[in-house]
């Protein structure tokens, strides 16, 4: 797509880094990711179903000693980083179903680290994984259900986020201060219907929280086996958005915005950081909610309208899911989810692009509201206007043709909080984003057309 005239373009490309963001993904450790699922898998089952009264808890089994674990975990980082984090738990009664036998206590572990500029704290970026895991029986709340991968890696990512960007934000050498709120979660209930998920997005809605992004890490563990590409992740993210009404849909069919909800343009966020950030995982985008048959955590929040995605392992192994531990021995094929086939690195390269994608989305100013495409005549040019973001000191309308996949071309607008591009509207998608002093860049706006 060329612009027909006028100044040339940047290619959006161009890859943008912040030092201190460097510096805190580079304290991510796959040692520490290592004693964090090994710990995990140590609970031998954490089925939600399993016994999470006091005397498992004591002794160290089941899905309540798992919680109190993840919960001191927490504490310990926000005690490393002089009470920066606020550790907190989200506890309700899922009632009897096809995967719940009888009402079951669910609880969700998180902590908060408050944004560091009152006018920002309250917009919300979030990191996620389930703690708990299964076997072959999704009743089975007994038998060894270790979930090395599945998903211990995720909430390993979680923890790991929260010890490392806590740091940061801490830390004097690199005072990584992040305007807004990031929320590292650890969801129960997943294996038997997304519950716990399904509860925290709720009331994050019904209290109307500002949540801009979700991350879901599920299956992260890099599954050592021969068609394994540890160069990738995949990044699945929902085309049309689940919470998007009749009315909706209709402008989506109207605009061609069939690729650009929030989770979409979530996920070009994130390529965009794997291009500025040495994570040592590059995204793959799949334009896609979820595999088949399979669903996870990032769909609850995208039913409750919020932008989430999904990050995978390229390859996964379905003998090391889901699978009681078990070697048969006429083909010497191994079965269950243990932590000797995770690789550890891996883990940490996902953990270090998460980690970079809250830290730029915490660091960057809310994005532009009230973005709008002039449509009054038929003109080959494209005028856009847009409400100024309180941290931004330029903005960047980014473009591509309709049958690209990601951004092509930038151009910043220096001044003001309008643009007239000569590029026709007819051909391309805009997204308006705002831009703070440091270069730090908000999530892109598709612009409403008015007329
Ligand atoms: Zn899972």
């Amino acid at each position: 797509m060329a612009q027909e005239h006028g100044p040339a373009p940047r290619l959006a490309a161009d890859p943008h880094t912040d030092a201190h963001i460097a510096e805190a993904i580079r304290q991510v450790s796959a040692d520490h990711i290592r004693q964090t699922i090994e710990k995990l898998v140590s609970f031998q089952t954490r089925s939600t179903i399993s016994a999470q009264d006091e005397g498992p808890v004591k002794a160290g089994k089941g899905i309540g000693a798992a919680r109190e674990w993840i919960k001191a975990e927490f504490e310990r980082y926000s005690k490393d980083c002089g009470g920066c984090l606020e550790v907190k738990t989200d506890t309700f009664t899922e009632p009897p179903g096809d995967r719940i036998p009888k009402p079951t206590e669910i609880t969700n572990v998180y902590a908060v680290l408050r944004g560091s500029d009152p006018r920002e704290a309250n917009r919300i970026v979030l990191v996620t994984g389930h703690y708990d895991s299964r076997n072959s029986d999704i009743l089975n709340g007994t038998d060894p259900a270790p979930g090395a991968n599945d998903d211990g890696s995720g909430t390993a990512v979680s923890l790991e986020c929260a010890r490392v960007l806590s740091q940061a934000s801490s830390k004097a050498k690199f005072p990584a201060k992040f305007p807004a709120t990031i929320l590292f979660l650890t969801v129960a209930g997943e294996e038997q219907g997304l519950n716990g998920s399904k509860h925290f997005a709720q009331v994050a809605k019904q209290q109307e929280w500002k949540i801009e992004a979700v991350l879901n890490n599920d299956i992260v563990g890099g599954d050592r086996n021969p068609q394994q590409d540890t160069s990738v992740v995949r990044v699945f993210s929902e085309g049309l958005p689940a919470a998007a009404s009749e009315a909706e849909i209709k402008r989506i069919r109207m605009l061609g915005g069939e690729s650009d909800s929030p989770s979409r343009e979530l996920a070009r966020y994130i390529a965009d950081v794997g291009r500025s950030y040495d994570a040592g995982v590059k995204p793959l985008l799949i334009f896609r909610l979820d595999r088949f048959l399979r669903g996870g955590d990032h769909r609850s929040f995208n039913e409750q309208g919020f932008a989430a995605v999904r990050f995978t392992e390229f390859r996964e192994n379905f003998n090391h899911q889901h699978q009681n531990v078990r070697k048969d021995e006429a083909n010497g094929i191994e079965y269950g989810d243990l932590p000797k086939f995770v690789d550890f690195e891996y883990v940490a390269h996902v953990a270090r692009l998460n980690a970079a994608t809250l830290a730029s989305l915490a660091s960057a100013p809310a994005p532009p509201a009230t973005v709008k495409m002039l449509t009054k005549n038929l003109e080959n040019d494209t005028k856009l206007t847009w409400e100024p973001s309180a941290g931004a000191v330029t903005y960047e309308v980014a473009w591509r043709s309709t049958n690209a996949a990601d951004w092509e071309y930038v151009q910043t607008v220096s001044s003001g909080t309008r643009a007239t591009l000569k590029v026709s509207k007819d051909n391309v998608i805009f997204g308006v984003r705002a831009v703070d002093a440091a270069g730090h860049r908000s999530l892109p706006v598709v612009p409403e057309p008015e007329r």
